[in-house]
Formats: C-alpha cells, structure tokens, sequence
C-alpha cells in the first residue's frame, strides 16, 4: 500500500501555516481518537497515519525535506526515528501534551472523558470528496467565488439522516440501554478488570431502527447533487489542495459528513506564464521602434498596461512591473510582471530595403558597443528567477 500525502492525510494546503496544520491535526486526532472508536481497526490506523504526518509537517526541518523528496526522504533518515514503521500510540499519546495543552481538549482526552455518559457515535462518517477546479489567472490574481454543483450522498430528506420510518421506529438499544457501550468485568491474575467496549448489538449507536426508512432504505442519506459556494483566496496555485470541512459526501445514519476537497487547476494563458508569484510577458517590438523608442500596451494579470520601450532599447531587456504580480496566498508579497523584450529582425527585405540599410551598414553607429552596465544574459536569468 502506497503511502498517502502528509497534507493530504490533514487535509491542509501544501503551504498551509503551523497554527494551520495544528488545527488541522487536532480536528483529525479527535475524529480517529480510539477512545471514540474503540476496536476500529481503520480508525486507529487513520489516527496513526495522522500522527505520523503531524510529526514531520510540525517540524520545519523535517517538513523541508518532506517537501523536497516526499516520503522517500523520510524513510532513511536517521532523526526522525519512524522509518516507515509509523508511531507506536506511546508516543502518539505524549505528543498531545504540546498539541492540545490545556485547552478543552486536553480535558476531553484526559481522565474523565468517560464520565460524561458520551461514548455515543452516530452512523458512520461520510468520506471525503474530491473535485478539480480549473482557475484562469486573472481569477487567481484576485481571488474568486465558485458556485459548482457536486454528485455526492446528501442527507434523506424523508427521515433527515435517521434513516427510520417514522419516530416510533427508532428504539433505545436493549443491550447497552443507549449508552452505546458495553462493560465487560473480566477476572483477571491482578484482579477484576472492568473493560469498556463498543455496543455490539447497536455498535454504539445507543438505538436501533425497527422499520427503515423507505426512501433511502435505511441509510440515512441518498446520492445526490449539492451546489456548493466555493470562495477560493486569491495566490492559489496549481497542484494546491484547499479542504472545506463538512461539504464531503453525507454519513451513513446521521453519521458526520465528510470532507469536500478542491484540487486547484491553473489554466494556460494565451499570453502571460507563470512563474512563482510572478507572471512572464514576452513582448516583441519592430527594429525601428527598438531604435526610436514606442509607448506599448501589454496584457496584465489585471487588464491592460501601457509601458514606454524607451530609444535604443537592446532586445533582451527585460523591464518590470512591480507589483503586477501574482499575490502571495499566505502573505502580503506581490510578485512582479517581468516584460522580456524580443527585437524582431526583418527576414524578407525588397530591393529598396536591402539598398538604405546596406548604405547604413557602414555606419559606426551601427556597430555593436555593447556598455559595460548592459548586463549579460546570465544576469538577466538570474533576475527572472529572483
Ligand atoms: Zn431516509
Ligand atoms: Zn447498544
């Protein structure tokens, strides 16, 4: 079995902040916590596998090297101390002291949390759904709100997820009397061992449903549409994952809906191309207005933007628009538009052509004296990328 992306795993952007995938963590560590799903064996998996994430995305070296060569780079280093053989709960558990520190969710899994008379899950949680979104980059630039509509389990509107006939069809569960849960007293060489297990008869639903419902035959949800309003920020990019919580396919039996995942998708520009946060332009002037100078007009990311080529500019230069760039998604930074200068040279020439310039050929002022401050080409790459 292939391992799954950390990011993914926490349902958190590839550029998502600490405090981000914090959160992120917490959330899934609450849903998979064993303690709500007791003897779910893919519960308790998803709660390592989540653990495992967290471990690396929470350290900035390891999520360095992570970014850079993915798992590959985790399974050999000798730091990291959980070569693909994941965590052991010992130390899942001791990491929650920084995570959930003294919150309410450091009391929801310390000792007391089976008082509460809690213990009840409802259904079965829905999973998560994916869907690709393609943006042009003029919608990227500034950020933009999608409504799309997505085939996905919804919620049965005849029993609103109970997936029962009626109200009289829903019954406590005689077993666990509906608390969900079972107490086994075992004898055991220490002593009597009171254990806590989940209801098997209503698998800690703490009811059971008599007469189903008809319209979606018990489950609680049908397959369906949802027009769901996407409001996408501005900077995203391609191959960026943005997760909206509870938007995913319906659970079974009033369980929690699971997640809605976007995948974003750049669209090609006919003219501009991306690069980072800033955006590349190649523009191509005529000899003569090379030589005399031209006021241009070149497309932006934000509508069109008028630029002076000053006289005898060389082809090769690259002027720049600051700010005209993409905007950081997580930061304030603005990339710059980079206008690369490209001088055409004529290919077919008339007679007469041919004649004025071979008469200007001569001329030392068409001689190439290039300046000592005209920079080279590596330089000018260097810029591009910088
Ligand atoms: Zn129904
Ligand atoms: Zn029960």
């Amino acid at each position: 079995m292939s391992k799954r992306d950390y990011y993914e795993v926490l349902g958190v952007a590839k550029n998502a902040s600490q405090d981000e995938i914090k959160k992120s963590y917490r959330k899934v560590a609450m849903q998979y916590h064993p303690d709500r799903n007791p003897g779910d064996k893919a519960a308790e998996e998803k709660f390592k596998e989540a653990a495992e994430a967290y471990e690396v995305l929470s350290d900035s070296d390891k999520r360095a090297q992570y970014d850079r060569f993915g798992h590959a780079g985790m399974s050999n280093n000798g730091r990291g101390g959980f070569g693909g053989g994941g965590m052991n709960m010992d130390d899942i558990f001791s990491q929650f002291g920084d995570i959930f520190g003294d919150d309410i969710f450091g009391s929801f899994f310390g000792g007391g949390r089976r008082g509460s008379g809690g213990g009840r899950t409802r259904g079965v949680r829905g999973s998560n759904l994916r869907v690709k979104i393609k943006l042009t980059y003029e919608e990227i630039a500034k950020g933009v709100s999608k409504n799309i509509k997505v085939k996905k389990y919804v919620v049965c509107n005849t029993c609103h997820g109970s997936g029962a006939k009626d109200k009289g069809s829903v019954q406590t569960c005689n077993t666990c009397d509906g608390s969900g849960q079972v107490r086994k007293v075992t004898n055991t060489f220490l002593g009597q061992m009171q254990t806590v297990t989940t209801c098997p008869t209503c698998n800690g639903e703490g009811s059971v449903v008599t007469a189903k419902c008809t319209s979606c035959k018990g489950e609680g949800r049908v397959y369906g549409e949802e027009t769901v309003t996407l409001d996408i920020p501005a900077g995203v990019s391609d191959g960026m994952q943005l997760s909206v919580g509870g938007r995913g396919n319906a659970g079974e039996r009033g369980g929690m809906t699971g997640d809605l995942i976007i995948l974003i998708e750049e669209e090609q520009h006919p003219e501009l191309h991306r690069d980072g946060l800033n955006v590349g332009y190649e523009l191509h002037i005529s000899f003569t207005d090379a030589v005399f100078g031209i006021q241009v007009e070149v497309p932006t990311i934000d509508g069109k933007a008028k630029i002076k080529i000053p006289a005898g500019t060389q082809g090769g230069r690259i002027f720049r628009l600051k700010g005209k760039g993409f905007p950081s998604v997580n930061s304030y930074e603005k990339g710059d538009q980079l206008i690369h200068v490209n001088v055409w040279i004529p290919q077919n020439l008339t007679n007469e052509e041919k004649a004025m310039l071979e008469k200007l050929s001569h001329s030392s002022n068409f001689q190439p004296k290039p300046d000592k401050s005209e920079r080279g080409f590596f330089d000018k790459v260097k810029e591009m990328f910088s």
